[in-house]
């Protein structure tokens, strides 16, 4: 059976997720911006918290990690490469490791753009990949830490992946992000209809992950650096996919 996917909106625009085992009865969380209302969201269910998978160390990720695991005994685990960063790890994991969710595996994929320690947590059976302030709905994490050349390659890597995964991000940023990208493409027919979609979705106060892979190679800007149509109407034609994505995420910071 599939892992059961829980949305749990956090602080005034973060998400969190659980992904839950049904066989087993193994419970994940992604980050923790606050243990409150993933507290509630485990007692509403019955469910008994087993992991905390961290993506980044970035407060509004980690903030709730330490008062989660004392309520509830879950193991931490975090990219050992942010080990002097994070709260205190149980498992410290590399890019390429795999964890086990109760039947289910995780791959670690290596994630760096926002921050250089960002990892990512793909469920390659469930089809759910877990990239935090990496890859976002319509947009990707602003670049603290790493290069362009760096994060291009993580949304590549995140690219390949089967289109019907669906996208576990860490921000209701997704309305804000469309504008932009309508900027970019205002002519992309997908684009066009999502953005619909996202505006209803936000106006009856639903979120607007999880998307899948296939969406953003559609529509996201930041994932769509490497197509002609887009480099054109950057007058970048020819130019390598890294200095376009390099020049999107410049547009951005701007806009
Ligand atoms: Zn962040
Ligand atoms: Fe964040």
């Amino acid at each position: 059976m599939p892992l059961d996917l829980v949305v749990i909106p956090c602080l005034s625009d973060n998400y969190t997720y659980l992904l839950h085992d049904p066989d087993g009865g193994a419970t994940a969380v992604i980050d923790v911006p606050d243990a409150a209302p993933v507290e509630a969201a485990l007692a509403n269910r019955g469910w008994t918290l087993t992991d905390i998978l961290i993506t980044h160390h970035h407060h509004d990720h980690v903030g709730g990690v330490e008062a989660l695991r004392k309520a509830t005994g879950a193991r931490v685990t975090g990219a050992a490469a942010d080990d002097h960063r994070l709260p205190q790890l149980d498992h410290a994991v590399v890019p390429g490791d795999v964890i086990t969710l109760g039947s289910e595996t995780a791959e670690i994929l290596d994630a760096p753009g926002h921050t250089v320690g960002h990892i990512a947590y793909y469920f390659s059976a469930s089809g759910i990949l877990c990239t935090g302030d990496s890859l976002m709905a319509l947009g990707c994490g602003r670049l603290f830490e790493g290069t362009a050349e760096q994060m291009w390659g993580t949304l590549s890597r995140f690219a390949a992946l089967p289109g019907e995964t669906r996208v576990c991000s860490g921000h209701e940023y997704t309305q804000a992000n469309a504008r932009f990208a309508l900027s970019v493409e205002p002519e992309n027919a997908d684009l066009q209809a999502r953005s619909r979609d996202i505006d209803a979705a936000r106006a009856a106060g639903r979120p607007t992950v999880p998307a899948t892979i296939a969406e953003e190679l559609a529509t996201n800007p930041f994932l769509r650096a490497s197509i002609p149509s887009v480099k054109r109407a950057l007058q970048m034609a020819g130019a390598p996919d890294s200095d376009v994505f390099a020049q999107i995420r410049r547009m951005k910071d701007a806009f």
